[in-house]
């Protein structure tokens, strides 16, 4: 069993990995920016070690820092949560280099997810429909003659993209000549690859994704679906399981695409394999090899604690459940709660929280590292919390969401409650018909 975790991020991730390595006796070590000494993930840790100044670039996504980090606390271990460093090969390989457990996929595994042209031709060889699209285009010329056998419109993706950027859509020759430009410049900044492929742009479709769990002996099971459609720019603004919008036999058959996909990639530890869903027909877009955003979901609707299993698997553990005994119960849905402003066309909201009242009662789960009196610094993701709400049906699940996001008051900054209010009521959302496009 691993004795010394340190953990490579911040905020409520660093925190629930706190939490889970608590709970299996096992130390943990926080590291910090200068802009988080303050920070909740610092307080719970066993130990702390400050890595550097307050942009990531020269703390959490300093590789050489984090490292030096783990040595000189002992650590055998590292998990690296969601984001920064999380997808990173060259991490994953480092940390093994220096005798680290990297508490996730191999570096390899990673490497073969990591570009989302070569994970589409990864799946169609598990068997797993995909987008129909291109391999790489190499230029807006060949951009253009894929685009006329597909038919437009079409959506340009960078191989390299993650969190919704590195994306544009062309409904004819010039906009994608265009596109072509603006995805590839956006995709070598924000990635340092500007690698790109096309996808037939789908009008409307649900994005559904399948939590998937594999262990060092071959070992896949599946946690079933999270429904994440509910979206702005492409990034997830709340998300709930069961999808409210798949038939039982849709599941069936995209949890068991889920699982060969992973079996194919040889693939270890937490992941998750996103798809299209159009009706009946489901195409894999990508798969996230890390523990993500939105896990608790999966966590309240099967008891299954997800992070601790990661930890167990890390440690040369066996799964701790077989597919057929994984429970799924009720109804789950997660509100991501960030620092911005709703109406003013989502602005950003740091600052200091002046007071703050935590919602609580059945059913209700805050994954969050904020407390009154905290300042969110302004230099990070401005996602500051997550509430978490279950339900024995998806009726309840809602009723008990107002509830809890009306418990929930926070002052001192703007934040994302009023818009789930507002959600909760809109009849698109309780309807469960509502897809990306919404
Ligand atoms: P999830 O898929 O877990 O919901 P998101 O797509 O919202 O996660 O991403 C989680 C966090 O990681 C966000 O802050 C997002 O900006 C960041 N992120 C995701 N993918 C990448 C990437 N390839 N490079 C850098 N940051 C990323
Ligand atoms: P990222 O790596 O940034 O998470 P994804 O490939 O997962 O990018 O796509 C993010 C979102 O973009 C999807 O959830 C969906 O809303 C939209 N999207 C992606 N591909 C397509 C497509 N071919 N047609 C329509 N929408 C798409
Ligand atoms: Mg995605």
């Amino acid at each position: 069993m691993l004795d010394k975790v340190l953990i490579a991020n911040r905020s409520e991730i660093a925190l629930r990995v706190v939490r889970a390595c608590r709970e299996l006796g096992v130390t943990s070590v926080a590291v910090y920016s200068d802009a988080d000494e303050e920070a909740l993930h610092v307080r719970h840790a066993d130990e702390a070690v400050n890595i550097g100044p307050p942009p990531a670039g020269k703390s959490y996504l300093d590789v050489e820092a984090i490292i030096e980090a783990a040595e000189e606390t002992g650590a055998d271990a590292v998990h690296p949560g969601y984001g920064f460093l999380a997808e990173n090969a060259r991490f994953a390989a480092a940390c093994r280099d220096a005798g680290l457990v990297f508490i996730g996929p191999s570096a390899e595994a990673i490497e073969k997810m990591g570009n989302k042209s070569a994970a589409r031709r990864l799946a169609e060889e598990a068997g797993v429909p995909v987008v129909p699209g291109s391999e790489e285009s190499a230029s807006a010329d060949a951009a253009v003659e894929t685009a006329e056998e597909i038919g437009y419109p079409v959506m340009v993706k960078a191989a390299a993209g993650g969190g919704g950027r590195g994306i544009r859509v062309a409904e004819g020759e010039e906009e994608l000549r265009k596109a072509f430009q603006v995805a590839k410049r956006e995709a070598e900044s924000a990635f340092g690859d500007g690698s790109i492929y096309l996808e037939k742009f789908l009008a409307g479709p649900h994005h559904v994704e399948v939590q998937v769990m594999a262990d060092h002996e071959g070992n896949v099971i599946h946690l079933y679906e999270r429904e994440c459609s509910m979206q702005r720019r492409r990034q997830k603004v709340l998300e709930e399981a069961p999808s409210p919008g798949i038939s039982d036999d849709v599941r069936q058959q995209m949890c068991g695409a889920a699982v060969r996909l992973a079996r194919e990639a040889g693939y270890a530890n937490a992941g998750t394999v996103e798809f299209l869903v159009d009706g009946d027909d489901f195409y894999f877009i990508e798969m996230n090899t890390r523990i993500q955003v939105e896990h608790p979901v999966t966590e309240m609707l099967t008891g299954v604690d997800l992070v601790k299993e990661q930890i167990l698997v890390a440690s040369g553990e066996p799964l701790s459940l077989k597919q057929e005994d994984v429970p799924f119960v009720g109804h789950a849905m997660e509100f991501r709660i960030n620092a911005e402003d709703p109406d003013q066309d989502f602005m950003p909201s740091p600052g200091e929280i002046t007071s703050l009242e935590v919602p609580g009662g059945p059913g209700v789960r805050v994954d969050s590292a904020i407390y009154q009196g905290y300042t969110i610094p302004p230099f990070y993701d401005s996602m500051v919390g997550k509430l978490v709400v279950w339900g024995l049906d998806r009726e309840e699940a809602i009723h008990r969401s107002g509830r809890a996001l009306r418990e929930y008051r926070l002052e001192g900054i703007k934040t994302t409650i009023p818009l789930h209010l507002r959600l909760l009521e809109d009849d698109a959302f309780r309807s469960g018909e509502y897809h990306t496009g919404y």
